[in-house]
């Protein structure tokens, strides 16, 4: 998704993406919550109070704005339209990207070396004998967590195990 977004960035289109906050929820369930939330609480606590059970602290205030309700308003005054505007933010709240981390905080390059130019099993150029791949180089990108490395770790044992 990311990718795409970025490519899309590059190609000046505006680009949003549509969160669901709370996708274990349907709207009835969601509403309901909602309901049960605020019968516990005291009529004179904030509806930043009730977004705070809700949602994590970073997103009170975004959230009450897209909601057009002030965080710090009684929660008692929230009407009916308020709280099925508050569902309906929650189950798909648009986030504009406006932009993208520059290069030196990427992690992984895309592209490099066409695997299938690549024996598997010794990490050998297909093309050029003697020529071996390990890592970033190849054109294999993962997720971070790990797998990146791992991919270094295992292609460049491979590559080095140079047969006799
Ligand atoms: C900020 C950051 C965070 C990351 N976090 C993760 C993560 O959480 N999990 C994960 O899996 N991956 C992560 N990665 C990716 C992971 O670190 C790399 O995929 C992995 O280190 C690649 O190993 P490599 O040996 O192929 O390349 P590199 O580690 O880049 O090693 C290449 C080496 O070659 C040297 N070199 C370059 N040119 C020459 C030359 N002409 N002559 C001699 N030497 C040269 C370089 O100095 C370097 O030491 C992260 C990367 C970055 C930058």
């Amino acid at each position: 998704m990311s990718r795409d977004a970025v490519d899309a960035i590059i190609d000046e289109k505006r680009v949003k993406i549509v969160v669901d906050l709370k996708p274990a929820l349907d709207e009835e369930t969601l509403i309901a919550r909602i309901e049960r939330e605020i019968a516990e609480m005291q009529p004179n606590e904030f509806f930043s109070e009730l977004l705070r059970k809700l949602v994590p602290k970073q997103l009170v205030v975004p959230l009450a704005k897209e909601v057009d309700f002030h965080s710090k308003t009684y929660v008692s005054k929230l009407t009916d339209a308020e709280k099925l505007r508050l569902v309906k933010i929650l189950k798909g709240m648009v986030f504009p990207i406006s932009d993208y981390a520059p290069f030196q905080y990427a992690i992984v390059t895309a592209g490099g070396v066409d695997c299938s130019e690549v024996n598997k099993y010794t990490m050998e150029s297909t093309l050029v004998k003697g020529l071996y791949f390990a890592g970033e180089v190849l054109d294999i990108d993962a997720n971070t967590g790990g797998y990146n490395m791992q991919v270094a770790f295992s292609t460049g044992r491979l590559a080095g195990q140079l047969k006799k």
